[in-house]
């Protein structure tokens, strides 16, 4: 047996002994609470680790003993989730493999620089798209002088902090069961978008399609539909997400078309979602040049700012990103069959208007303006119903209801 060989077969085994205490089955009548989910990403400038359980979770973070760190210590509760994904975020160097003990579990939380604990809280189990959550500790870290680090973890912190107020899912609307659908037609007024070889206009095909979506959804009767413009006229992005929000949008999906000037054979539509770092050259100067609508705006766009606070929570509340990312794959594979995609045709950048953090966000580029094949399919009347039916089917599935 080759070296090489014999440390892969410790990994395997590694993992199987890792894996194997999860699949155990636990005695009737005692099942013990357990760890179901752990994730680390950024928001808003802060670290955030979200840990879910079958139980409300108590915590104590300490300073790791060696090196720059810390330990999360999850007393009563047995690791059954999988390993973070990312397991680097912010001031996360790397998450440690949970050590499990019988009535409690230890990770490692490896830091870049010194942090303390910003805020930490708990919140309730809620329902989404994606089923039942769990219940969940968010703990925010921000950076720290290394004396305020040491200050703050000179005895074990307990979380949630004694100040956190645990947070309860919004109440579900009995009045009205309808999903609310924002449809977002890109530019308008002075802002024409892209334009077509032959001088037409990408504000006029985005909102026409818009409208054939609206009309098929609001036909159902299962949505409420409200559209960021109905005419010819200029909306900036900050007002396009804040109407997403302030009507407590279920999914906001944003509809452009693009042209790439002196190249005519490019062609299909591409679904974007939103991320601080584009996947590709092409999703990142795309998403430089939908932003610039709102400095044909006479006033500068800083008037999101005080927003930032009321939203800290509502991003932990709702699994935005990944509800995103949920609908944006459904919404590939129903298009597919109507048009044709460009390759990878699921992108990623960082697109102003996708910025509500509460409410799942897409982009559904519908095609090339410079191509005359796309542009031939959407200023057809036919060419904009496919399209409609493709992402109200979409829709459907997102929220879970099969019409097929
Ligand atoms: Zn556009």
């Amino acid at each position: 047996m080759t070296p090489g060989l014999s440390i892969k077969r410790l990994i395997l085994l590694a993992i199987i002994a890792f894996l194997l205490p999860a699949a155990l089955p636990v005695a009737a009548g005692a099942e013990p609470a357990r760890v179901t989910r752990l994730q680390l990403g950024l928001n808003a400038g802060l670290t955030r680790l979200v840990v879910e359980a079958s139980e409300p979770v108590s915590a104590e973070l300490s300073a790791q003993a060696n090196g720059l760190g810390l330990v999360l210590l999850l007393p009563g509760l047995r690791w059954a989730a999988p390993p973070a994904q990312p397991n680097a975020a912010g001031l996360v160097a790397g998450l440690g493999l949970p050590v499990r003990h019988d009535e409690r579990t230890e990770i490692a939380i490896d830091l870049i620089e010194p942090a303390v604990v910003e805020r930490a809280f708990r919140l309730e189990p809620q329902n989404g798209p994606l089923g039942a959550s769990g219940h969940r500790l968010v703990i925010d870290l921000r950076p720290a002088d290394p004396q305020a680090y040491a200050e703050a973890f000179a005895a074990s912190v307990i979380l949630p902090l004694p100040n956190a107020v645990d947070i309860a899912p919004p109440p579900a609307h009995a009045a009205d069961r309808r999903h609310t659908i924002v449809l977002d037609p890109g530019h308008g007024g002075q802002d024409p978008g892209a334009i077509s070889a032959s001088g037409r206009h990408e504000k006029d095909i985005t909102l026409a399609v818009a409208l054939a979506m609206a009309q098929r959804l609001q036909a159902t009767g299962r949505y409420r539909v409200i559209l960021t413009r109905d005419r010819d006229r200029f909306v900036r992005l900050n007002d396009r997400v804040a109407l997403a929000r302030k009507h407590e949008a279920d999914l906001f999906l944003s509809i452009h078309a693009d042209s790439l000037r002196g190249d005519r054979a490019t062609s299909g539509a591409t679904v974007y979602t939103r991320a601080d770092t584009a996947t590709d050259l092409e999703a990142e100067a795309l998403a430089l040049r939908e932003n610039r609508a709102d400095q044909l705006a006479d006033s500068a766009a800083e008037r999101d700012v005080d927003d930032v606070v009321s939203i800290l929570l509502d991003l932990a509340s709702r699994d935005t990103a990944r509800l995103s990312g949920r609908f944006a794959g459904l919404l590939t594979a129903s298009m597919s069959d109507t048009i044709a995609l460009r390759r990878n045709a699921l992108r990623a950048a960082n697109f102003r208007v996708l910025s509500a953090p509460d409410v799942p966000s897409a982009l559904l580029e519908l095609g090339y303006l410079s191509n005359p094949g796309d542009e031939a399919l959407l200023f057809s009347e036919s060419g904009r119903n496919r399209l409609a039916a493709a992402a109200v089917a979409a829709i459907d599935r997102f929220f879970g209801i099969e019409t097929r």
